[in-house]
């Protein structure tokens, strides 16, 4: 297997998992896991996302929620945005990072942001002749199947990631937001990308809907791709599946990376007790670590199982 030594894991639970929520997540619940999560050792965390309050009832006090937060000095916070409206949102409130999402299909852009795909990059456009001060990456949602129009053609996505790199865009993400890759198509698609264009940085967002996160990701590090996001508690889901897994669980990939050898830099221990609380804030979660435990009790002989083949 090629494996990186490092992974970087980037946390994206208190947005895309907060964000899928029906209840209202009081805001002091919010900015005590955001800490927790601050506490684990993430290099990166996309932790609010400024988008209409009307449409992501749960984002609506961002700016309250990164105004209270306490601050690794080790961690880069990022934002989600939609469009330019948000992207001017985030700048005022301080944020130097974000990423612009649109997907790869025009039915999923249209259902998700009222516009088709070639409009989404217009506005990626819009955001660049503002001249500001920001990072900005560009995730493509969807990238390996749609829930309207099925598997996007490979020629699609080299359309959008060669309008993106175009335009100056260094940072890539390929979103399997409906969960629907399998690891083959995720690796042959990384691998064409990483061919096309290997001065930018990809990194990938798994879905667990149908329970091939983990093979996807360990697929799309042998293609090259090292940036992962992942979800505390495995929260997320996916609105055109209801009752779907979510993103994939933060300590599930943790500890399957560690024990493969690779490091994540990631404080188990602290992670397993932010998604416990996690759990205990929104009422359920989708992680095999707070189901069964922790991977090295097993390997230390901890509980004795009866193991029936
Ligand atoms: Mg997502």
């Amino acid at each position: 297997m090629q494996l990186p030594q490092r992974v970087l894991l980037k946390e994206v639970g208190t947005r895309d998992g907060f964000q899928m929520e029906k209840q209202w997540i009081p805001t002091k619940h919010k900015i005590e896991i955001c800490n927790l999560l601050s506490d684990c050792g993430f290099q990166e965390m996309q932790f609010i996302a400024f988008v209409h309050p009307k449409a992501v009832p749960n984002m609506a006090d961002a700016e309250e929620v990164l105004q209270n937060i306490r601050r690794n000095p080790h961690t880069n916070y990022s934002a989600l945005i939609p469009n330019r409206k948000g992207f001017e949102r985030a700048y005022a409130n301080g944020i130097r990072q974000v990423e612009m999402t649109m997907s790869a299909t025009d039915s999923h852009n249209i259902s998700n942001l009222n516009c088709t795909t070639q409009q989404s990059l217009k506005r990626v456009e819009e955001c660049l002749a503002l001249g500001l001060d920001m990072k900005l990456a560009v995730g493509i949602a969807v990238a390996f199947g749609c829930p309207f129009e099925g598997r996007p053609p490979f020629e699609r996505i080299k359309w959008i990631v060669d309008s993106l790199v175009g335009m100056g865009i260094r940072e890539i993400g390929l979103a399997d937001t409906s969960g629907v890759g399998d690891p083959r198509q995720v690796y042959e698609y990384a691998c064409r990308l990483r061919e096309a264009y290997p001065e930018v940085h990809y990194y990938f967002h798994p879905h667990n809907t149908h329970g091939t996160a983990i093979a996807n990701v360990i697929a799309i590090l042998q293609a090259g791709i090292t940036t992962i996001d992942t979800s505390v508690a495995g929260l997320g889901g996916c609105p055109y599946a209801p009752g779907a897994s979510g993103n994939v669980a933060t300590e599930d990939l943790v500890q399957v990376l560690e024990a493969m050898g690779i490091d994540t830099g990631i404080d188990i221990d602290k992670l397993i007790a932010a998604a416990n609380r996690t759990e205990e804030v929104v009422g359920h979660s989708d992680s095999a670590t707070l189901r069964a435990g922790k991977l090295d009790q097993i390997v230390e002989g901890g509980p004795h199982y009866q193991c029936n083949l």
